[in-house]
């Protein structure tokens, strides 16, 4: 499956309606699809044990979208296949507090996953330059005047985002950050669905429906976020989720290749450790 085509370029004009929703007919039916599903969670869970093994590497993926495009679904699918004991999961929810008596990348450095582990955030700094940016929210955040002040604070978010995430690179923990893309009907359908379905109810919010009302304005943020900070060290891909199946096949490989490529390997024995493992089992062998 070629995922670069649903991958961001950095610093392109972009639109989001130029990314499709749907799943565009990649596979045959919707059974392929969860084939490879299996295939990539299998996949995933044997590079995820090298991974811990290896312990000099982190992943953390970022999940990014508006309301019921699936973000908790997906994750919970993704993990499926995981070693509970290496991952790490938080969800990021309106900032408290004691969050803003801080830079708000404090509670985001003090939830990156271990070395050796899959750190995966439900949201995260970028709500900062996402919700923050379309309802205002700057407020709170305590900021000095020569801050508010600047000529674009949001550019300058972008970048303060493009230097941390080069960062964490260099030290060893990867980000993938995934936007979950859906239409506006679709996302009509879903809360109509958690009206009418009681046992869906606890999840729709009223709230919803005025973030749904600035529709446009986030679809328009977005793609600017997105495209300022695609960057080789942390891209961004675009997932179609109209279709659930699709979107999770295509996150399961995105996620594969990047395992793939950090390539985590067993610790290498010395000579040494490995004389006296034969020593071991020779003491083991000999027990009465
Ligand atoms: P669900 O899909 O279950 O509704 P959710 O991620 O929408 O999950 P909620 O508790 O409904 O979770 O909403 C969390 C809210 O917190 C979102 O509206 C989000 O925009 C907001 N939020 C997250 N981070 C920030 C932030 N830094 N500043 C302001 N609001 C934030
Ligand atoms: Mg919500």
């Amino acid at each position: 499956m070629d995922i670069s085509k649903y991958r961001v370029p950095f610093k392109k004009n972009l639109s989001l309606s130029d990314y499709p929703t749907d799943s565009n007919g990649k596979f045959k039916t919707r059974e392929d699809a969860e084939k490879l599903l299996e295939k990539n969670i299998k996949r995933m869970a044997e590079l995820q044990d090298k991974l811990y093994a290896h312990d000099k590497f982190a992943l953390l993926l970022i999940f990014q979208a508006m309301d019921a495009a699936g973000k908790d679904g997906a994750i919970k699918n993704v993990m499926s296949g995981l070693n509970p004991q290496g991952t790490q999961v938080y969800s990021f929810k309106q900032p408290s507090a004691e969050e803003l008596d801080h830079d708000f990348l404090w509670r985001i450095n003090k939830s990156l996953p271990e070395r050796g582990r899959i750190g995966i955030f439900n949201r995260s700094h970028y709500e900062e330059i996402l919700v923050v940016r379309v309802h205002n929210y700057l407020q709170p955040e305590k900021l000095p005047d020569y801050v508010m002040n600047s000529k674009n604070i949001w550019k300058d978010r972008y970048r303060q985002f493009r230097d941390y995430e080069r960062y964490l690179y260099e030290n060893g923990v990867w980000t993938v950050k995934f936007f979950l893309h859906i239409s506006k009907d679709e996302q009509k359908k879903r809360f109509m669905k958690r009206i009418e379905d009681p046992a869906k109810n606890w999840k729709f919010s009223s709230s919803d429906l005025k973030e749904r009302e600035h529709w446009d304005e986030y679809q328009k943020v977005y793609a600017e976020a997105l495209t300022e900070t695609s960057t080789k060290f942390a891209p961004w891909y675009v997932i179609p989720s109209d279709k659930k199946w699709f979107g999770r096949t295509l996150i399961s490989e995105i996620i594969t290749k990047t395992l793939e490529k950090m390539d985590p390997v067993y610790p290498q024995m010395s000579e040494d450790k490995l004389k006296n493992l034969q020593l071991y089992k020779e003491q083991l062998e000999t027990e009465s």
